[in-house]
């Protein structure tokens, strides 16, 4: 089965509701390939690695959640850009990019498929353009969380327990409820505490963040930016390309971050 290009971009936006979101990057098509679509690669970042993978794949289509081109950069296509581009224009490979659309699609998006993976079911959203979720749990203290999720990711975790500094009594309270944010969400770590959270799970954390757990209570992990981000994209391209006939694979490029 194949696909035209603009029935493809219509099934992803569809699905995923661009225009609900204000976004750091353009979501949708970011670069324009070739017209008939057969075969789609999905991927966390469009990499020169990814990009080159999925050459090898033979893809006509690329899905994935950090494209190439974001608010701030200054719109030169040089160096790493210029790799990047080339790689795709030469082998007329469509590159299409959904940033917080997939981080927050109720079902096949990166919050809701790393619900998933860890065993949560949301109850709740939180936190700007409610790209936050929240969830029941039952956990005898954070400690247990870190373990739960590193076990489930497969990686370290960074955790920050409330009682790292004085705190004994907080570090080992039960864990009732759960919130996360997928990515580069610490900025999201005030909005659960206010959400009612015990502890908070995103990719990343930043030095505030950690004082802020110390002196909430509230417990914070960080387990990776990637490793957080890596089911979303191809639980949606794989939906929509069973839904257009198409074939899909995801490649995973390892990334410690
Ligand atoms: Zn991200």
């Amino acid at each position: 089965m194949s696909i035209h290009r603009s029935q493809l971009l219509q099934a992803f936006d569809s699905l995923l509701q661009p225009e609900r979101f204000k976004d750091y990057g353009p979501n949708g098509l970011q670069v324009e390939g070739k017209a008939v679509i057969r075969r789609v690669v999905s991927g966390v970042t469009a990499s020169r690695a990814l990009i080159e993978a999925a050459i090898a794949a033979q893809a006509d289509a690329i899905f994935v959640h950090h494209g190439l081109f974001w608010r701030g950069q200054d719109g030169r296509i040089t160096g790493w850009m210029k790799q990047r581009l080339q790689l795709l224009l030469a082998h007329d490979i469509n590159l299409f990019a959904y940033h917080l659309p997939l981080d927050a699609h109720a079902e096949l998006g990166n919050n809701a498929q790393l619900g998933r993976v860890l065993g949560f079911a949301a109850d709740a959203r939180f936190g700007e353009q409610d790209l936050g979720f929240a969830a029941p749990a039952a956990f005898d203290n954070v400690e247990t969380v870190a373990d739960h999720v590193a076990q489930a990711l497969g990686r370290t975790v960074t955790l920050v327990s409330p009682g790292d500094v004085g705190g004994g009594a907080a570090a080992r309270r039960p864990v009732r409820r759960v919130a996360w944010c997928t990515g580069g969400a610490q900025g999201y770590f005030e909005s659960a505490i206010a959400a009612g959270a015990d502890v908070f799970i995103t990719g990343e954390i930043s030095e505030p963040q950690a004082h802020l757990a110390r002196e909430t209570g509230v417990g914070f992990i960080a387990a990776g930016h990637h490793a957080t981000e890596r089911y979303g994209a191809p639980a949606v391209a794989a939906h929509v390309a069973d839904q257009c006939g198409l074939s899909h694979q995801f490649i995973e490029i390892d990334n410690p971050a």
